[in-house]
C-alpha cells in the first residue's frame, strides 16, 4: 500500500514571525508603557516625597549644626566655671566677660547661683542695667520653672538642651535668652547654677545659620529664616517675599524662628511632573522607534521570503524552459539521422528549427550566467563606439526565421544615418533579444512586432512594440526586479526565468542609459532602450 504524505502548510512562516514579535516584544514593551502611564500619579508622588526628604535633611543638618555651636559654647563656659571653682576663687563677671569675648552672636552671659545671686557680663555694645536684668531673669525663671526642672533632670542624664526665651525684641534687633544648667564637677546632687546666654538673633542667623546653608547649597535651593509671629524675614538667599516655600521647620535652638526652603525656580510639584513627563516621552519615543524598527524588519523579511519563493519558482521555470527546446532539438535531430526526411525544404526547416532552438537555449544560459556574474560582481563590459542600426539588423537577421516560424509579422524602421553609440555589442544584443523574446512570449493572439530606432535630442531610442497581453500599471516597476514574473495565469503558462528584464535594466545602467515600458493591458507593450549619443571621443 502506498501512502502519500503531503506537507500541510499550517500558519505561514511570516504569520509565525509576527506572532513571535507580538508575544516576545510588543506585549512586554507596551504593557510596561501602559503600566508606567497608569502609575504616573504615584510616581510623581514618590519623586515629590524624595525631593521633600532631601529638603528636610538640609534643614535637619542646619538645626544639627546650631545644636553643635550651642554645645561648644556650653562646654566652654562649663569648663571655664569648673576651672574657677577648682581654683577656689569666685570671679564670675571676669570669667563671663572673657567667655563672651570673640563670640559674636553672644551679646551677654550670666550665671545664677542656687542662692539667687546673679552675675552678668555684656558685650561693650550692649551694657544693660544689671539690676533690671537680674529681676527680669528671675521672673522668667520663675515662670518657666517646670521646664527648667525638666531640663536639669535631663542634663543630669547627660543630655543638655537649653530652655529658650525671647529676651528682647524691637524693630531693629531681637535677643534670645538660652538657659541651661552648669553641670560643674562640684554640683553633685545639689541644684546646679543656671547659665544664661543672650544671643543676638540677627548675628546668630547671619554667622551660624546662613554660613551653614551656604556650605550646603549649590544654587539649587532658596532658603530663608523668618520670625514666626511677625513673619518678618531675618535672612534670605533671594528676594523672598513672594516666594511660596515648600518646607518650613522650627529652628530648634531658637524656637521663635522658622527655617524655610524651596527649590530654585520651580516647585516640587512642577519638578516631579516634569520628570514623569520626560520619562513618558522618552518611553514613547523608544516604543515608536521599536515599532518602526519592527515594521522595517517585517518588511525586509517579507521581501526576502518573496524572493525565496521567486527563486524556487525560478528553478522550476528554468528546468521547464531547458527541457522544451532540448526535446525539440533531439526530436528533429533523430528524425534527420534516421533519414526520414526526404524533401530538401523540410530538411532546411528542421535545421533551422534546431539552430533557432539552440540559439534560444544559448540565450537562456547566457542570461543565467550573466545574472550570476552580475550578482557576484564579476561581469565585465567592453564598450566601444558602434553603429546601433547595424547591430539591430544583424540580430534580427538571426532571429527572423524563429519569429516567422511562430507566425509573427515584424515591421522594422531602422534608419542608416544615426550617430554612433558607445556600447558593449554582445550585451546590447542580449538585451534586445530578451525584449524580442518577451514580445513573442506575451503575444498569444495578435502576432505583430514593430521595431524602431530613432534619435531624440542626444538620445538614441530602440523600441520593441508588441500587441500582446500588456502589463498592468502596478506591475510595471516590479517586472524589472530579479526573478519577478507577473502573477497572471498566462504568464504562468509561459516559459520564463524572470531574469530577462532585470538583466536588461542592469545592462542599460552600465551604458548610462535606461529601459522604459509603456503598456496597456490587452493592447500591448512598448519597451524602449535609451542610449546616450557617444561624443567625438567615444565617451558616454
Ligand atoms: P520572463 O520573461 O523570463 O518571465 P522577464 O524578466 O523578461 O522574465 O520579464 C518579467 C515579467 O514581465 C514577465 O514574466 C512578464 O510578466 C512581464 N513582461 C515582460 N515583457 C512583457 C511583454 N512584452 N508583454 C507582457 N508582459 C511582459
Amino acid at each position: 500500500m502506498k501512502t502519500s504524505i503531503k506537507s500541510t502548510a499550517g500558519k505561514s512562516p511570516f504569520t509565525k514571525i509576527i506572532i513571535t514579535v507580538i508575544i516576545a516584544l510588543f506585549i512586554p514593551v507596551f504593557s510596561y508603557t501602559i503600566f508606567q502611564y497608569s502609575q504616573r500619579n504615584k510616581d510623581e508622588e514618590i519623586i515629590r516625597a524624595s525631593y521633600r526628604q532631601q529638603l528636610e535633611s538640609i534643614l535637619f543638618s542646619i538645626n544639627q549644626h546650631c545644636w553643635d555651636v550651642f554645645r561648644s559654647w556650653a562646654s566652654t563656659l562649663t569648663t571655664t566655671i569648673s576651672a574657677m571653682e577648682a581654683s577656689g576663687r569666685q570671679d564670675y563677671p571676669e570669667k563671663l566677660r572673657s567667655f563672651i569675648q570673640g563670640q559674636k552672636p553672644i551679646v551677654g552671659a550670666a550665671v545664677r547661683l542656687p542662692n539667687s545671686s546673679t552675675y552678668f557680663a555684656w558685650q561693650a555694645r550692649r551694657r544693660g542695667a544689671a539690676r533690671n536684668d537680674a529681676v527680669r531673669m528671675d521672673s522668667i525663671i520663675a515662670a518657666m520653672k517646670p521646664e527648667i526642672e525638666k531640663m536639669i533632670g535631663r542634663a543630669r542624664e547627660g543630655y543638655l538642651k537649653p530652655v529658650a526665651h525671647l529676651w528682647s525684641s524691637d524693630q531693629t534687633q531681637s535677643t534670645s535668652l538660652l538657659l541651661f544648667p552648669l553641670m560643674t564637677p562640684t554640683v553633685g546632687a545639689s541644684t546646679p547654677p543656671l547659665a544664661a546666654l543672650f544671643v543676638d538673633d540677627d548675628v546668630f542667623v547671619g554667622q551660624v545659620v546662613a554660613r551653614k546653608f551656604a556650605e550646603i547649597n549649590d544654587g539649587t535651593f532658596i532658603f530663608a529664616v523668618r520670625e514666626r509671629r511677625s513673619k518678618s524675614i531675618l535672612f534670605a538667599t533671594e528676594e523672598t517675599e513672594e516666594q511660596q516655600f515648600e518646607l518650613t521647620e522650627t529652628l530648634w535652638l531658637l524656637p521663635h524662628l522658622d527655617l524655610q526652603i524651596k527649590l530654585q525656580g520651580i516647585s516640587l510639584e512642577q519638578l516631579s511632573r516634569q520628570r514623569i513627563r520626560t520619562n513618558l516621552i522618552f518611553l514613547s519615543v523608544v516604543d515608536l522607534v521599536l515599532l518602526l524598527g519592527v515594521l522595517y524588519l517585517l518588511r525586509n523579511i517579507k521581501h526576502e521570503m518573496a524572493l525565496a519563493k521567486l527563486k524556487t519558482d525560478f528553478v522550476a521555470n528554468v528546468s521547464h524552459e531547458l527541457r522544451t527546446p532540448l526535446a525539440l532539438i533531439r526530436m528533429h535531430a533523430e528524425t534527420l539521422e534516421m533519414g526520414r526526411v526526404h524533401s530538401e525544404e523540410k530538411k532546411q526547416h528542421y535545421y533551422r528549427t534546431i539552430m533557432a532552438e539552440s540559439a534560444r537555449l544559448t540565450q537562456l544560459i547566457t542570461n543565467i550566467l550573466d545574472f550570476s556574474r552580475i550578482e557576484s560582481n564579476r561581469k565585465e563590459y567592453n564598450l566601444s563606439v558602434q553603429d546601433l542600426g547595424k547591430l539591430v539588423r544583424t540580430t534580427l537577421k538571426m532571429y527572423l526565421y524563429h519569429l516567422q516560424q511562430k507566425g509573427f509579422r515584424v515591421q522594422v524602421d531602422v534608419p542608416d544615418d544615426l550617430p554612433p553609440v558607445n556600447i558593449d555589442s554582445e550585451a546590447i544584443r542580449q538585451a534586445f533579444v530578451n525584449l524580442l523574446d518577451n514580445a513573442v512570449k506575451f503575444s498569444p493572439e495578435v502576432k505583430s512586432i514593430d521595431i524602431s530606432l530613432q534619435q531624440k535630442d542626444h538620445r538614441i531610442i530602440l523600441s520593441v512594440r508588441d500587441h500582446g497581453t500588456g502589463i498592468p500599471e502596478g506591475e510595471r516597476r516590479k517586472i524589472f526586479e530579479k526573478f519577478y514574473r507577473v502573477g497572471s495565469s498566462l504568464v504562468h503558462n509561459t516559459k520564463g526565468s524572470g531574469l530577462g528584464l532585470s538583466l536588461v535594466k542592469h545592462i542599460m545602467k552600465i551604458h548610462g542609459g535606461d529601459v522604459t515600458v509603456d503598456s496597456k493591458v490587452g493592447e500591448g507593450s512598448t519597451f524602449s532602450l535609451i542610449f546616450p549619443v557617444a561624443n567625438s571621443k567615444g565617451v558616454v
